[in-house]
């Protein structure tokens, strides 16, 4: 019987691994400018947090969490996301005790159980931040400017920012009814999960990608219509912001996210080259949720990034940087003598932070030279039954093939490698 991984998740290879590890270096980096720490929580948590804090009419929650039953009888699941553990983690440990404002980010796999196709996966990995503790539009406009940087840094040459106003527990109340109004007569010509929606959760309806619920959207009202006023002075000085510090945007008065937490301030990072999937990342201010997890009333922003959908889009504009050759030095042998010998090099020049190499299989010259070709070294050492005799080693170098003796000593081939 052969093994198979589950549909909807990836190998990710040693090569690809490396372009992860590159991007992931440059997202630490940036986040830590601006002064958000890393944060690591489970992978699983109480489903009940999940269903309280992304939104039990959601579906995440609703068709797409990896739930399951432990031994003990609890109901838990693999995280859909990370923005819930994060605020439970901050309650739990008091941390707003210490220092009201604080600045996170998480890096790391998220599950949901979605149909798999070009840039949505069953297993991927989110980079994701949360600021919490301002209501102020500065910490808005922060979250966005270190998203677009992040992506900039990693090597993503387009992207958009689509921006809206999700209003408060005050107007979206007066939106959902004029929404509901206008869709009513609809209806029927709505797909069957639209018509859930209608009862259940009525602004994802605004999300559905189906070609005829789009039709019958066009000319809904708009939620930006319906702000109250602290929500619309709020969502001026976002703007307003942006403006001064020349981030552009476009407005998207029908952008409402995936979770059910969002208010005021909503937005996506698009990347044009993706198709369907054309969202590199998302986010918004959650200024309910710490309060409806027993907390203080403490307002929050955080936006989350899939890096498989960045280095897919990477890929697709052309922008994927190869990875560095990773080797110094292939050693060569000849014989058994020979080989020993260059075992013990092989430690000396590790030992000296050569990045080193040798043939485990007594190959011939000829396999052993393909091995080292094929495996990008920058130099070849070779040590044959003269070059023993003496004390010398055969020096060569693979961008043009210059090929030398040189004294068989660690301090020459440093010498070597550094010229
Ligand atoms: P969300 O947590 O739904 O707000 O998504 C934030 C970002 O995570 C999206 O813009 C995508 O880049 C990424 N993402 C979400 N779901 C998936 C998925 N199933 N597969 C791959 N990436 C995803």
């Amino acid at each position: 019987m052969k093994f198979k991984k589950i549909k909807g998740t990836r190998d990710i290879l040693p090569e690809e691994t490396e372009k992860f590890l590159a991007a992931e270096k440059i997202l630490r980096k940036t986040m830590a400018k601006y002064g958000y720490r890393e944060i690591r929580t489970p992978i699983f948590e109480e489903s009940a947090l999940f269903i309280k804090g992304t939104g039990a009419t959601t579906d995440i929650v609703n068709k797409e969490m990896y739930s399951f039953v432990d031994m003990g009888g609890r109901n838990l699941s693999l995280r859909p996301e990370g923005t819930p553990s994060v605020v439970r983690a901050y309650l739990e440990n008091n941390l707003y005790k210490k220092r009201l404002f604080q600045k996170f980010f998480y890096y790391g796999s998220m599950f949901r159980q979605e149909n798999p196709q070009s840039g949505r996966l069953r297993e991927f990995r989110q980079f994701g931040i949360e600021s919490i503790g301002s209501i102020s539009a500065q910490s808005d406009v922060e979250t966005i400017l270190l998203g677009l940087e992040i992506l900039k840094n990693i090597g993503l040459k387009n992207v958009e920012l689509h921006l809206n106003s999700t209003g408060c527990e005050k107007c979206i109340p007066s939106y959902k009814k004029a929404l509901g109004d206008f869709l009513k007569p609809k209806l029927e010509l709505l797909c069957s999960n639209c018509q859930r929606r209608f009862e259940t959760n009525i602004l994802r309806i605004l999300d559905c990608k189906r070609e005829a619920c789009r039709k019958e959207l066009k000319n809904a009202p708009k939620c930006i219509d319906y702000l109250c006023s602290e929500c619309k002075t709020h969502f001026q000085k976002v703007k307003n912001l942006l403006e001064k510090v020349d981030v552009s945007f476009t407005l998207n008065p029908y952008l409402v996210r995936g979770l059910d937490y969002y208010t005021k301030t909503v937005y996506e990072f698009i990347s044009p080259v993706l198709g369907a999937q054309d969202a590199v990342g998302g986010g918004g201010r959650y200024d309910r949720m710490i309060e409806s997890f027993g907390g203080p009333p403490i307002p929050a922003i955080g936006f989350a990034c899939g890096m498989e959908r960045i280095l897919l889009a990477m890929e697709k504009e052309g922008t994927v940087k190869e990875a560095d050759k990773t080797l110094d030095c292939y050693i060569v042998t000849m014989d058994e003598q020979t080989d020993e010998e260059g075992f013990l090099l092989l430690g000396k020049l590790r030992k000296a932070g050569i990045r080193c190499e040798k043939d485990f299989m007594s190959r011939s010259l000829k396999a052993q030279m393909k091995d080292a070709n094929r495996l990008g070294t920058r130099f070849v050492i070779i040590i044959g039954e003269e070059e023993m005799e003496k004390k010398e080693l055969t020096w060569k170098r693979m961008s043009d093939g210059l090929q030398k003796r040189i004294p068989f000593s660690v301090e020459n081939i440093l010498q070597e490698i550094r010229s």
